[in-house]
């Protein structure tokens, strides 16, 4: 049996945060679907086709690794590709209340699939998406936050942001 699991987030864009988390999980499965969720209540930077092109992009070579865009519950998404478990990246003990009720009310939802927390890497632990774009809306040094093949893609099209206001 392949034993798959989902990795959900915003990933407004991907970070090396959320590179290591992918590396460590596709290790321990044979099968990682990071999943970009698309929440109408929040405003991303990039678009969901956007960001699912940075991940394949940074994550090109990992060959258990797929990328796609869900737009449901994450466990119906999970459930509905036969995975047995979500896994989230946990940071701070901020982090940890969200997605502690988060992992109780999926696990209500479905009972079979598991919700895992993989603990950051020390290096990556003020590591945020939304720290990235404040540094590169602001022209400064994205390079030790952002996968190499993407950062001047990125670095581009924030800063840009900027001067267009
Ligand atoms: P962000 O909070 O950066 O916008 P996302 O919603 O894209 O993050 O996060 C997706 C998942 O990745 C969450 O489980 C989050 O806790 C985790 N994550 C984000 N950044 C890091 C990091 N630097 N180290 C470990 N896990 C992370």
């Amino acid at each position: 049996m392949i034993r798959t699991a989902v990795y959900p987030g915003s990933f407004d864009p991907i970070t090396l945060g959320h590179l290591d988390i992918i590396h460590r999980a596709a290790k321990l499965f044979d099968k990682v679907v990071v999943t970009v969720a698309v929440n109408p209540q929040k405003k991303p930077s990039f678009s969901p086709e956007e960001r699912v092109d940075l991940i394949r992009r940074a994550t090109q070579g990992m060959d258990n690794v797929e990328v796609q865009i869900c737009s449901t519950l994450i466990v119906d998404f999970a459930r509905s590709i036969g995975a047995v478990a979500i896994v989230k990246g946990l940071r701070a003990l901020t982090d940890f209340d969200y997605e502690f009720q988060m992992a109780l009310v999926n696990r209500n939802i479905s009972q079979e699939i598991e919700t895992l927390f993989l603990t950051t890497s020390a290096e990556y632990m003020f590591l945020s998406s939304s720290a990235v774009k404040q540094v590169a809306y602001y022209g400064g040094d994205i390079s030790h936050f952002i996968p190499e093949c993407i950062c001047g893609d990125i670095q581009k099209r924030l800063h840009a942001n900027s001067t267009e206001q």
